[in-house]
């Protein structure tokens, strides 16, 4: 009897422990995925209970998230009818409106998410053109974020022939949006990257590479060795193309229509909300390193400046979690 008791009581201890190592197993269970979305290439790699089930729910949204809401050329989307209607109903885009609006005035204006028809003239993202002058003068006349306002959730277009574009945040928009799904479905670890932004979830330190401007998109000049936060890049080398012998890319400068020429190669955000980062990434690429350094300051975000003279500038915090990894690029402590 005391024998049997004794079995029993093992088996039992057995299958617990059986248990616990299955579902400690299932708990951390890893899920990779690449795939492209938001016009751009994603890569998903999730540790959690629930990695597989997020990883399909993180696919949808950002699918959903261009078609329904961001996507300047898919008839259904919010911003579609708001270009098309010359305003209207922005409820669903509002709370990123007002983030928007922020970093335009913080900016002063180098950062304006209402360059959508100055964009279209050099068809970055399709077959890239060199505009006629005359072309960018008029759709600029048609640009300024000052047009706009916002009146609770309705956005008012002052001239109805300006264009919205999310290009600049757009990918910083579904970060934040992801991280909800990651928060809810318990995630334990996340690495996101949607195009040049890149969302880190875990209690751990997470290494992050800075992008070698002129090399191929796998090399790397630098490391950020970094915790959970969100990281952006914008650089020239995206988009770039060339026109009676000169270089042109997708980052303009909203005073004269053309792509910013300041010396800069890149400019990476770290910061802990997405659309941030991404923003301002773009927003201190057009400001250059003095006025960027600045802004990103305004924002309590790391700041990194690549220059064509191969310089590294590491600011707000950044100089601490860099290291410069290619021996061509300076590090510049200021
Ligand atoms: P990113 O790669 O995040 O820097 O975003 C670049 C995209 O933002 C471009 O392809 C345009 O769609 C848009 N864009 C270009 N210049 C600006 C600007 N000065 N302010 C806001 N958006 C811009
Ligand atoms: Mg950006």
């Amino acid at each position: 009897m005391v024998k049997k008791k004794a079995v029993a009581i093992v088996i039992i201890i057995a299958a617990v422990f059986i248990a616990f190592l299955a579902y400690d197993g299932i708990a951390n269970t890893e899920v990779e995925s690449a795939f492209f979305s938001m016009h751009t290439h994603s890569n998903v790699k999730l540790k959690g209970a629930h990695s597989r089930k997020a990883s399909e729910e993180i696919r949808e949204l950002t699918d959903k998230l261009d078609t329904d809401i961001l996507s300047r050329t898919s008839s259904s989307s919010v911003v579609y009818q708001l270009n098309n209607n010359g305003g209207g109903n922005a409820e669903k885009i509002s709370s990123y409106l007002n983030i928007l609006l922020d970093v335009c005035k913080k900016s002063d204006g180098a950062f304006d998410f209402t360059l959508g028809a100055v964009s279209d003239l050099w068809s970055f993202g399709s077959s890239p053109v060199l505009p006629d002058e005359a072309a960018i003068s008029s759709a600029l006349s048609h640009s300024g974020y000052e047009k706009l306002t916002l009146d609770g959730n309705n956005l008012v277009f002052g001239d109805k022939l300006s264009v919205i574009d999310f290009g600049a945040a757009g990918k910083g928009i579904a970060l934040d949006e992801i991280k909800k799904i990651l928060v809810e479905r318990k995630i334990k670890e996340a690495v996101v990257s949607i195009g040049g932004s890149i969302l880190l979830m875990g209690n751990k330190e997470f290494t992050v590479g800075i992008r070698n401007p002129e090399g191929n998109s796998g090399s790397y000049i630098a490391k950020l060795r970094i915790p959970e936060k969100c990281v952006s890049t914008s650089g020239s080398y995206e988009q770039q193309f060339e026109a009676n012998g000169k270089k042109f890319h997708h980052i303009l400068d909203p005073e004269t229509g053309y792509p910013v020429n300041n010396g800069l190669l890149s400019v990476t955000i770290v910061s802990d909300s997405g659309i941030l980062s991404d923003a301002l990434s773009t927003a201190c690429f057009v400001l250059g390193y003095e006025k960027g350094k600045a802004l990103a300051e305004t924002y309590g975000c790391g700041v990194i400046f690549v220059t064509e003279d191969k310089k590294v500038y590491a600011e707000n915090g950044a100089e601490n979690y860099i290291e410069i990894t290619d021996n061509e690029y300076t590090l510049v402590v200021q």
